[in-house]
């Protein structure tokens, strides 16, 4: 490739005007440590931003069977899922993810974004050729993939406010009237920014009784929530569940678990599935690996659980908000960007990793810290961020 830089200059004015904005991002790579702590410009510090949520990206039991399936099987599948990239691992794992989510089949597919980005977009194009648009209903704090599915099918959302079952009722009732039209809801058991949890059985109740489609991103709740980590809708009827191995379960990658007959479609449908190569198997060996560990870390799942209520209660008493959070997601509002910036490098400071999360990620004057706990963290490690918040918070008033 030759270099060319002729249309540098389109590119460096979007940048300057993110400097402008204070919304420009720059890379800052960490050297991993362990599980929950990191290094980073030559400083170990504690980390309170990764999703392994129970610490498995460390784990003894999923290294050794991700190494073990690579060396048995090599580094890469070669090929797509349909054409020669289907291993008998894939088959298994699939089928141990079905009865680790109580449904009748799941699918694993390449990414979580990839998941919602294709899956959503499919599903609403096979909904559009049943003799009207359809009607889609999607919480206003939804993910960005899920925005990109529905986009990418060209339906216009139907937002309701965010995590707001009464609004999403009404809107579902104001919107009634032509019978061909599917409907779907589109949510997040758990909220990736806020830490907020979706009454599932009440969403649950509500889809059956406009006959509408549930579809519910648990990526941050697989693992860590629901019996034995199942998740917030193991035992509700939701018509399509996804979540991700890239959090709690501490690899990568993705699922969708459901009917029988919804994985094959999507099997055949969905271009994130069939235009991919197949998941290799190091990521398999970690992903079976997981699924066997997660259901025996009830300890863990507890102990994240105390440390969350207690993390709350110090940004309380810091007279510092955490927002709707009851979860191992815990925001300390900020608002302002760049005080929001300011207060990580307080926290980073005292030797906690706690990014700042800005717009366009979160909405406008919405600037946080976001802090993501990890079983992982010993109990010194939680004192640190007890103290480093109290600290930052003096600090800052
Ligand atoms: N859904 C939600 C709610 C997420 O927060 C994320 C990623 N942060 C994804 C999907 C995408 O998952 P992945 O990182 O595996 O692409």
């Amino acid at each position: 490739m030759r270099f060319m830089a002729r249309f540098d200059p389109i590119f460096q004015t979007a940048l300057d005007h993110m400097a402008d904005t204070h919304t420009r991002r720059v890379l800052r790579p960490v050297q991993h440590v362990g599980a929950a702590t990191v290094i980073r410009d030559g400083r170990e510090l504690v980390n309170f931003s990764s999703n392994d949520y129970l610490g498995l990206s460390h784990h003894p039991a999923l290294v050794a069977r991700a190494s073990e399936w690579l060396r048995l099987d090599g580094t890469g599948s070669g090929a797509s899922r349909l054409v020669t990239g289907t291993i008998p691992r894939h088959m298994h794992v699939e089928t141990r993810l079905a009865a680790f989510k109580g449904c009748e089949a799941a699918v694993i597919l390449a990414s979580g974004w990839q998941t919602n980005a294709s899956v959503l977009s499919a599903l609403l194009r096979l909904a559009a050729g049943q003799g009207a648009p359809p009607q889609v209903f999607t919480d206003r704090l939804n993910h960005a993939s899920l925005h990109q599915g529905c986009m990418a099918a060209g339906v216009r959302q139907i937002r309701f406010r965010h995590n707001d079952l009464d609004h999403l009722d009404s809107l579902l009732d104001r919107h009634a009237g032509d019978d061909r039209a599917m409907r779907v809801i589109v949510t997040e058991s758990v909220f990736s920014m806020d830490g907020d949890r979706t009454d599932i059985a009440r969403l649950a109740a509500i889809a059956r009784r406009h006959g509408a489609f549930t579809y519910v991103d648990e990526a941050h709740a697989t693992g860590v929530l629901g019996p034995q980590g199942r998740g917030l809708c193991a035992e509700h009827e939701i018509d399509l569940v996804m979540g991700t191995f890239s959090k709690a379960l501490g690899s990568f990658g993705a699922y969708v678990a459901g009917s029988r007959a919804l994985c094959d479609w999507l099997v055949n449908a969905c271009s994130g599935f069939v235009f991919t190569t197949a998941p290799p198997p190091a990521v398999l060996g970690a992903m079976d690996a997981a699924l066997e560990l997660v259901p025996t870390l009830d300890d863990a799942r507890a102990r994240l659980a105390r440390n969350a209520t207690h993390i709350r209660d110090v940004i309380q008493r810091c007279g510092l908000t955490s927002g709707p959070s009851t979860t191992q997601i815990i925001p300390i509002m900020m608002g302002e960007a760049t005080r929001a910036l300011a207060f990580a490098a307080r926290l980073e400071s005292c030797g906690i990793l706690a990014t700042a999360i800005r717009p366009p990620t979160v909405p406008p004057n919405g600037s946080r810290i976001r802090l993501a706990l990890s079983a992982a963290h010993s109990d010194s490690m939680i004192d640190q961020l007890a103290t480093a918040i109290t600290h930052a918070a003096r600090e800052s008033a």
